[in-house]
């Protein structure tokens, strides 16, 4: 354990700052640009774990349980800080800056998604990003999306499948994002959703991670079921037990710990392929190998960009002065508008 802690280390303090650029990259909204960035993306159906492996990963308490709970997309930066004593945590949605704590991260998520996607059970697009700096944590960013469900439950809308399944592909289609998609070890594997849809944009799964929870619950083929590798995961399987009930973080790390160890059927899982700890190496790995991959796209896309706005800026008019230098500028600038308007275009198609 303590070499892995160690290596993760020395992986964080070489990938901190590329991530951090990442990140303030991410704030600027550069996807609304058509740049898209680097980016660990949580899928799976509805119940399968997914808020838990964050919540292992990150060692903090998040909304859980039955139905629908992760309404909106929420951006987790886990940010590791070996000086701080005390972790730090705060939300960032809107406009808004929200201090948090641990005993009151579950809470205060609610209440940010109550304020973005109302009271009842619809869901939104717009994120929530939740930063956590602690002793403990690797340096990691991750986007947890809400579940999957083919039939609404009450109160949800009748059209929730398309509603999220457009969200999720928002995320999902770039070649850019690594898709950890999160598979409880209690079902089919072929019969979920969420390989389904990762499939689609994905076929070869060369940038799919397979997490399998509740290996606790159906120890039985599970082994058979991660090796046999019905659905095409390229970058392997990971199987975990999560946090269950009251535990607190370090009695289920232990109890995660036990099982893969004694357990008669998943000891024989090589232990490559077991255990939070080895889940968070794997995807600082993973986060470190598309930064350095991305990077060079994005530094040429964003001089692209920046290159076509300062041109747009020095075709303005210079200096306008006195109206009869400004009415022609504001002629030219109608004039433009109307032709490229995707009206004029239709009406120009329609009359032709
Ligand atoms: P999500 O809807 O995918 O975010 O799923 P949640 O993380 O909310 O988990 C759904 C339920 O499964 C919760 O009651 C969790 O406590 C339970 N759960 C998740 N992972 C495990 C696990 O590894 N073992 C066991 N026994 N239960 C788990
Ligand atoms: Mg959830």
């Amino acid at each position: 354990m303590a070499s892995n802690n160690a290596l993760a280390s020395s992986y964080n303090n070489n990938i901190r700052p590329l991530l951090d650029a990442v990140d303030r990259l991410r704030h600027l909204k550069l996807t609304q640009e058509g740049i898209q960035l680097p980016t660990i993306v949580v899928v799976g159906d509805q119940s399968s774990g997914k808020s838990s492996v964050l919540e292992s990963l990150a060692g903090i308490s998040l909304p859980r349980g039955q139905g629908i709970c992760t309404r909106v997309p929420l951006i987790m930066r886990l940010q590791g800080d070996s000086d701080s004593t005390e972790p730090s945590l705060h939300l960032e949605y809107g406009d808004k800056t929200v201090p948090t704590s641990e005993d009151e991260i579950a809470a205060a998520i609610n209440t940010a998604t109550v304020e973005i996607a109302g009271a009842g059970k619809g869901i939104s697009g717009k994120p929530i990003t939740l930063v956590v700096k602690k002793k403990s944590v690797p340096d990691l960013t991750l986007v947890d999306l809400p579940g999957i469900t083919r039939v609404p439950v009450q109160g949800q809308p009748s059209d929730i499948y398309e509603q999220i399944s457009k969200i999720i592909m928002e995320y999902i289609a770039p070649k850019e994002s690594i898709i950890l998609n999160v598979l409880s070890a209690t079902v089919d594997f072929p019969t979920c959703e969420s390989i389904r849809m990762s499939r689609e944009v994905d076929q070869l799964g060369e940038r799919t991670l397979a997490v399998v929870t509740k290996s606790d619950k159906a120890p039985e083929g599970l082994l058979e079921k991660v090796t046999a590798d019905d659905v095409h995961i390229g970058l392997g399987y990971l199987c975990v037990r999560n946090r269950v009930g009251d535990e607190t973080y370090e009695e289920a790390r232990d109890e995660e710990e036990r099982l893969f160890k004694s357990h008669s059927l998943l000891s024989q899982i090589d232990k490559s392929m077991t255990g939070i700890p080895v889940l968070a190496e794997r995807l600082t790995q993973i986060q470190a190998s598309i930064i350095a991959k991305c990077l060079p796209d994005i530094v040429k896309k964003i001089d692209e960009k920046l290159n076509q706005s300062v041109s747009e800026l020095n075709s303005m008019p210079q200096n306008l002065s006195t109206v009869a230098d400004a009415l022609p500028a504001l002629q030219r600038c109608l004039t433009s508008t109307v032709q490229n308007s995707p009206r004029t275009a239709q009406l120009q198609m329609s009359s032709s």
